[in-house]
């Protein structure tokens, strides 16, 4: 029996399995798909992250977590959580993909969000033929060469920023007249001379042929067009949560969620269901950010010691 199965290794998954087991917790697993670290590890440079100056990427910054928490006696399994469930006796049947299935004590969701796509035309075939949503990964292909990126939040207009010191010019294609990311980034978008803000435009469609893409039409609100002669195209219009674990046999949610399928947390990121916990981009009113999703962790972290403590003593 866990004392506790941390599903997701991003920054809440790391931080709440190194305050955990640095809290005394004994038996505690981080599931986490991939290699620990999370979203922010597709990022070219995290400029917010408190007490780190200098440009750095996300990679960069997440490099050491692991370690951090491994040292404490935090385990990894990496493999994908299908399914958590609530056994009568209230304790937790962790269900993995290789079909083994755990028992926990406490739970600690914290598997963030995915990346959206647009939903225009030629956007599925191209991915990752020329349709990219990860500029760090795929920014380099283009270099000195023309890109469109696609969205109007901090997340596409940063990576905009990141391309153009790469490529010879960003198309920055945004549906409505104004961004909705912070205004020091509006500020350096607007200042960097090979970006064109391509406003009140939706990509219509991107087409290639068997080398990749070739170009992106936009529409504009006045039913006229514009072809875009590119080879790349970086959407970044925001991400799904990530709560497929909670969903139950029955069609119900293990804990609530909200309209949009956010686990609906209190400020101690208890969900509706005791020893269950959420911490990070699926819980509602996410700032979604780094420093953020790792006080959540913390914060369940520190809760669960005390669920754990009080379960084993009663
Ligand atoms: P995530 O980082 O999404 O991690 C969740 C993890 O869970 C993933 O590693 C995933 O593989 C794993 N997982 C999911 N489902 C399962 C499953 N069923 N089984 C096992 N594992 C699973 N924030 C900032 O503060 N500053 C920035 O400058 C900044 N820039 C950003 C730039 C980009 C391009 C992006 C995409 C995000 C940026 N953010 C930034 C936001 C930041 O990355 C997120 O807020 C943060 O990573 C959320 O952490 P998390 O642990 O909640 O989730
Ligand atoms: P976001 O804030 O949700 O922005 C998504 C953008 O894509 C919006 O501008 C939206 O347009 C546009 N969009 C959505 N669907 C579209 C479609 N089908 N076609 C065309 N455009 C579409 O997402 P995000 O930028 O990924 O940011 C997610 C969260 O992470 C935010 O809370 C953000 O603040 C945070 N973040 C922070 C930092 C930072 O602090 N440095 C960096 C990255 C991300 P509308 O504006 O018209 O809705």
């Amino acid at each position: 029996m866990l004392d506790c199965a941390i599903i997701g290794g991003g920054p809440a998954g790391l931080t709440a399995g190194l305050y955990a087991t640095r809290g005394g917790l004994k038996n505690v697993v981080m599931y986490e798909q991939g290699m620990p670290g999370g979203q922010i590890t597709g990022s070219s440079e995290i400029e917010n992250y408190p007490g780190v100056t200098g440009e750095i990427s996300g990679m960069d910054l997440m490099m050491p977590w692991p370690e951090q928490c491994m040292r404490f006696g935090l385990k990894h399994e990496m493999v994908a959580v299908t399914n958590v469930a609530r056994t009568p006796e209230g304790t937790f049947r962790i269900t993995r993909e290789d079909g083994k299935i755990d028992e926990a004590l406490s739970v600690i969701v914290c598997t963030g969000s995915t990346p959206k796509r647009a939903g225009f035309k030629g956007e599925d075939l191209l991915f990752g033929r020329g349709v990219s949503t990860c500029a760090t990964c795929d920014g380099f292909f283009y270099k000195g060469k023309e890109v469109a990126v696609i969205g109007g939040g901090d997340t596409a207009l940063e990576e905009a920023l990141y391309l153009s010191k790469i490529c010879s010019k960003v198309y920055l294609v945004h549906r409505r007249d104004r961004f909705r990311a912070a205004p020091s980034t509006i500020e350096r978008v607007s200042n960097t001379a090979n970006i064109e803000q391509v406003l009140d435009a939706v990509p219509d469609e991107v087409y290639g042929d068997a080398m990749g893409v070739t170009g992106l039409r936009v529409a504009f609100r006045d039913g006229t067009t514009r072809d875009l002669e590119i080879p790349g195209v970086f959407v970044f219009v925001g991400h799904n949560v990530n709560n497929a674990v909670l969903k139950q046999e029955d069609g119900s949610w293990l804990c609530d969620v909200n309209d949009w399928g956010q686990v609906i947390v209190d400020l101690s990121m208890r969900t509706s269901t005791p020893g269950v916990f959420a911490a990070g981009d699926l819980r509602i009113e996410a700032p979604k950010q780094v420093v953020c999703a790792a006080g959540d962790g913390a914060t369940a972290a520190l809760q669960v010691i005390t669920y754990v403590d009080e379960k084993q003593n009663a």
